[in-house]
């Protein structure tokens, strides 16, 4: 393959839950994805934190074991790699496992949040909670429950860091879409900004998306094995 990343400087690597699943991580659509065994309404939006919060934090413990014994692989060391020798590019990501920043990756905007913090909405504070897939508490100092700090189904996204990833997207000269089903709204959107500011775009999954046709290069197989070829 001719097509190389060095060519670029300012690159967005966009990526989602299949970049993770070279390492054993569950997607969460299809089939065995994790939604396949448990109902969202009970364990990812809102109403089922204020239903029943401690149902909705042991899923999420048992989604950091599972992230917990699973290791990077290839592709998110050759994605940190790649960012950290360029100051101009950008690794934005809808996963919430923290594999990439495991793999060495510095700055990592998390536009679904992280299953290693909570947060408490009436005080504003966020806690990092990193340590073991138990949360080191269930309580904020203020002595209400804390909520994972993951955007779930009916939640916004944070409105600066999509801000932040609409500029960065609107200014790359190339967006690397890797493993996404360009299904999860509004980030399955952000492709098509790069695209019409002209910058090369190029997808990465094991199967056509939506959003194909629309990339200069659509690139079907293995995260691992593609991402090895483009940035070598
Ligand atoms: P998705 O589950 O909707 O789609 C995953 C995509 O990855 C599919 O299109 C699949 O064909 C592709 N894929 C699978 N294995 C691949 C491989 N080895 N190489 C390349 N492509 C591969 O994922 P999504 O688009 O990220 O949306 C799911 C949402 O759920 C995310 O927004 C995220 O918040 C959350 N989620 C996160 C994780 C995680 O943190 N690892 C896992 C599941 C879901
Ligand atoms: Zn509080």
């Amino acid at each position: 393959m001719s097509l190389s990343l060095r060519e670029y400087s300012r690159v967005v690597f966009f990526t989602g839950a299949g970049l993770s699943a070279e390492s054993g991580v569950p997607t969460y659509r299809g089939s065995g994805g994790i939604w396949d065994s448990y109902d969202y309404r009970d364990y990812a939006c809102q109403s089922a934190f204020e239903r029943d919060p401690g149902k909705v934090l042991d899923f999420h413990e048992e989604r950091r074991s599972v992230a917990l014994s699973c290791e990077p692989n290839d592709a998110h060391r050759r994605i940190a790699r790649f960012a950290s020798g360029s100051s101009s590019s950008l690794i934005l990501t809808q996963n919430i496992d923290g594999l990439q920043q495991r793999a060495g990756a510095g700055r990592v905007l998390e536009l679904h949040g992280s299953l290693w913090r909570l947060r408490c909405d009436p005080c504003g504070k966020v806690r990092e909670d990193l340590a073991s897939p138990q949360y080191s508490t269930r309580h904020c100092d203020c002595g209400r429950i804390l909520r994972p700090d993951i955007v779930w189904f009916e939640d916004l996204l944070d409105s600066s860091l999509l801000e932040s990833a609409i500029r960065a997207i609107s200014d790359c000269d190339c967006l690397l879409s890797v493993g996404t089903s360009a299904s999860v709204y509004p980030a399955a959107e952000l492709p098509l900004i790069a695209m019409q500011a002209g910058a090369t775009t190029i997808e990465i999954n094991l199967e056509e998306t939506p959003l194909s046709p629309l990339y200069h290069h659509s690139l079907q197989g293995k995260a691992s094995e593609i991402l090895s070829e483009l940035i070598s």
